[in-house]
């Protein structure tokens, strides 16, 4: 009520059109307040305006106007040109504004003004109203709005090739859909203030002059020389007019704040270490002496520059000798001398020297010439710190918007001073508010590449190839870092935009303290280990989906690791007893169907992997791993090759091992990126490796030549024989440690040959007492058939159960089948049930109805068998 400066009705309200462009009286208010920029007196008679933003219908249907402290009446402000008076300070007490209120805290001036117009007799009534009210979301606090002064970028602008670059597809967004919402977003972007008022952060490089009131804006762009910049950027940290070492110069250098490092000592030399001082020039015996020390060494840098040699570091520094020795020529010896005399020398052979270096630094690789700060620090002090005859020169003198003022005596300290462009004032003052988190982090894609240098990093890796985050951050910080990356470097700061799942509990909800329903990774870790929770999350990791992540899932993967885990003792094992003469080159090795069922199966598995990572799908890449690896791996190829290695010839140990040994290193490169910790502690102990870790060897490629699909074929074929035969076994309730005679016929000759060489194999898996195959086989009396693709089976029960029992056995678990069934019926026949269950249960009951009839099925023709063998038999 203090700060209004209008009241507004609706143009058609006719209850007020008489009164448009009359003034009322603000009861409270003192007769003068200040407009917020100090340049106004705002009278406490305040004109009555018309404006649509009214709405008749509401209370009284005049509103008050209150520009400084509400969004709304500030658009109403700016339509009619309305002055604008703050009447609360930072800390939403009332101000000089407020008149008598002056001092009181927002609710104790809400108080107080009621009182007061209570007791002018100006109130009408006290009503409660609900209305909207922003909340701080750290402390709760009610927040008033307040007009400041903020910077604001003009986003529109930036906006249009960000939006462009992603319309086009030349930036994806994975899963695509956020392509959508990202552009959503573009399209109504709005100006973006990025000033705050908090202590952190990238100050604003404004700097406002005391006299002339002009905005200066400085960058360290606007500097030449890196030691320019480096003295700025201390500069902007506070230092202005500081005096200040070049020790701390140096610091800063090496400071992680300053992202030029690589640069750095070149550039420092060439920048700050050309103007240095000659301390060794006291007397001649002391120019000779370095003379002898230094110059003579200028032509090694020739030759080595002719021949390629390299070159100590020490002797680059070639430009002091050079001075020198100009100065030397020039009859200086036992003369005193300035330092111009010097800059003189330096000049005259800077250019030609310069040339040199240059050279020389272009023909070495960077690193090769970089000195470490103990190094620079000392050079410095060797060369600098010296007994210097007339003070030393650090920066040139520059005209203009920059100087460097040289105090030749007092320690050899510096101090600066930045001059209003305008009007070359001195009297500057930085603005204190600093950037919009979100403005530094945008910068983020080149600014950690040494932007704007021209660097060699910035060069490689931008723009880089993918940027995983989170749906709520893509406005925030993808989206500017789209806007920033086309603005300064015209490129996209990225390929891809991989947009990950957000971790939900296993019935899909957020996970919260309140609940209760929060997995911590670390206790996760701590039970299962980071392996498991890792292999867990990626698993799940489906695209456009959430995770409901389980503690149950993760207990689960711990059983993979364990699986990883035993089976690589078993290889392990092996190797220490037999693997002497393994290799790698398995590609000579004289390889069964079985080894070359595992590679095929390897090799396919590595295809499928490279695939889904290209796709960017981890939860298939994880999955694909763990079929491969549990269940053709462990599962089978395991058991094929233990017949090899306990009973073969040294040579068929030796493949088999070979070819295990390989495929579990392979497997092992496929699993790192997912299980790093298990597979890196397997990995050490191989007798064969190509680096000193996994996390740096090779990932698999696909080969061809280790692909055979028809002997992969045949021992899938092998495999269905033996899954045929255990189902038998399950059926008939056969136990497992009994073994039975089992009789194969073969379709063709070369399945033939395939069973017959993997027979022992058979038998181990199948817990055969003999295995009979052949092509000339009929029906043996007392068997049942178990069918498969490529061959019959004959499994001899005869012995192994008492049949009449069986059959009373299964035409018990018959009966509970059919009365099952039953149950299930009459509920699919119920037509209530159907329309009013939810459509889940339905569906679920008419699953387990398929079920029961195929179990039905199933233990009838078992019950038809025993029969017959019963009959046989009998
Ligand atoms: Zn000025």
């Amino acid at each position: 009520m203090l700060g209004d400066t209008a009241v507004a009705v609706n143009p058609e309200d006719e209850r007020y059109k008489e009164l448009i462009g009359k003034k009322v009286k603000l009861p409270l208010a003192p007769e003068k307040r200040i407009s917020w920029d100090g340049k106004e007196e705002v009278s406490n008679l305040i004109p009555i305006v018309a404006d649509e933003y009214v709405d008749k219908e509401f209370g009284t249907g005049a509103v008050k106007i209150t520009p400084a402290h509400d969004p709304n009446d500030f658009e109403v402000g700016q339509r009619h040109k309305l002055p604008m008076v703050i009447v609360m300070d930072e800390k939403a007490s009332m101000n000089e504004n407020a008149g008598e209120f002056k001092g009181l805290e927002r609710y104790e001036a809400r108080k107080k003004i009621v009182e007061k117009l209570e007791e002018l007799d100006l109130l009408e009534k006290v009503e409660k109203i609900k209305h909207n009210v922003g909340h701080s979301q750290r402390s709760g606090a009610v927040v008033e709005p307040y007009l400041s002064i903020q910077w604001f970028v003009n986003t529109r602008e930036l906006a249009k090739k960000a939006i462009e670059i992603v319309e086009d597809g030349n930036l994806k967004f994975i899963p695509e859909n956020w392509k959508k919402t990202y552009l959503n977003w573009m399209y109504e972007i709005r100006d973006w203030c990025i000033s705050r008022q908090i202590w952190w952060g990238h100050r604003i490089p404004v700097w406002y002059c005391e006299k002339c009131n002009h905005s200066n804006v400085f960058s360290d762009e606007i500097f030449n020389s890196l030691a320019e910049k480096v003295i700025f950027n201390m500069y902007a940290n506070t230092r202005i007019q500081q005096v200040f070492s070049e020790k701390e110069v140096i610091d800063y250098l090496f400071s992680p704040n300053f992202n030029q490092s690589d640069k750095t000592n070149i550039q420092f030399f060439e920048d700050v270490v050309f103007h240095s001082e000659i301390p060794e020039l006291k007397n001649e015996k002391e120019i000779n002496k370095f003379l002898n020390r230094t110059y003579k060494k200028v032509p090694i840098l020739d030759e080595a520059l002719l021949d390629n040699k390299e070159i100590d570091e020490k002797e680059l520094i070639g430009f002091l000798p050079h001075a020198v020795f100009y100065m030397y020529e020039h009859g200086y010896i036992g003369k005193s001398f300035t330092t111009n005399d010097v800059i003189e020398g330096y000049k005259k052979h800077a250019d030609e020297i310069k040339a040199v270096y240059r050279i020389v630094l272009n023909k070495l690789k960077r690193e090769d010439v970089l000195l470490d700060k103990e190094k620079l620090e000392k050079w410095l002090i060797d060369h600098a710190y010296g007994n210097c005859p007339k003070g030393r020169i650090f920066f040139t003198e520059k005209e203009g918007t920059f100087s460097v003022i040289e105090d030749n005596i007092k320690g050899y300290k510096y101090y600066l001073e930045l001059k209003c462009e305008k009007c070359g004032s001195s009297l500057l003052t930085q603005d204190e508010d600093v950037l919009d988190t979100w403005f530094s982090s945008a910068l983020w894609p080149f600014g950690t590449l040494g932007w704007p240098e021209k660097t060699e990093d910035l060069d490689k890796f931008y723009p880089t190839s993918l940027l995983i985050t989170g749906f709520d951050i893509i406005f925030f910080w993808v989206a500017r870092m789209i806007m920033m990356g086309m603005k300064f470097m015209n490129e996209k700061p990225f390929f891809d935009v991989y947009i990950h799942a957000i971790v939900r509990d296993e019935k899909g909800e957020k996970m919260s303290k309140t609940k209760g329903n929060v997995i911590d990774p670390l206790d996760m870790i701590s039970k299962y280990g980071a392996d498991s929770l890792r292999y867990t999350l990626t698993a799940l990791a489906a695209q456009g989906r959430d995770i409901r992540l389980s503690e149950k899932r993760i207990e689960g993967y711990k059983h993979f690791a364990n699986k990883i885990w035993n089976a690589s003792k078993y290889v392990l094992t092996n190797l220490e007893n037999y693997g002497e003469n393994i290799t790698y080159n398995i590609t000579y090795l004289n390889l069964s169907y079985e080894d070359k069922w595992i590679l095929t199966k390897l090799n396919e598995t590595i295809n499928k992997v490279e695939k889904s990572l290209k796709e960017y799908r981890y939860n298939e890449y994880a999955s694909e791993i763990y079929d491969f690896f549990w269940h053709n791996y462990c599962d089978w190829y395991l058991e094929f090759t233990k017949e090899r290695i306990y009973k073969g010839t040294p040579e068929e140990t030796t493949v088999a091992l070979s070819v295990l040994t390989y495929v579990l290193d392979k497997s092992l490169r496929l699993l790192h990126p997912i299980m790093p910790f298990i597979t890196e502690e397997i990995w050490q102990k191989l007798p064969i490796k190509d680096s000193e870790y996994i996390a740096v060897s090779k990932f698999p490629e696909y080969k061809e030549e280790l692909v055979f699909p028809r002997d992969s074929e045949n021992i899938e074929y092998l495999k269905e024989v033996i899954i045929s035969i255990r189902n038998v076994r399950a059926d008939f309730g056969i136990e497992p440690s009994r073994k039975l005679n089992i009789y194969i016929k073969p379709e063709d000759e070369e399945f033939e040959e395939v069973l017959k060489s993997l027979e022992p194999s058979i038998k181990l898996l199948a817990k055969a007492d003999k295995v009979i195959i052949s092509r000339d086989l009929d029906k043996p009396k007392n068997t049942v058939i178990a069918i498969s693709t490529k061959a019959e089976s004959y499994i001899d029960i005869s012995g192994s159960i008492d049949i009449a029992k069986e059959i009373e056995r299964q035409e018990k678990l018959l009966k509970d089948v059919e009365k099952s069934l039953g149950i299930s019926e009459r509920k699919l026949s119920n037509e209530n049930f159907i329309k009013k269950a939810p459509k889940e249960v339905v569906d679920k009951e008419r699953e387990r109805y398929e079920e029961l009839k195929q179990r039905e099925t199933k233990i009838k023709s078992i019950i038809k068998n025993l029969k017959e063998l019963l009959n046989l038999g009998g």
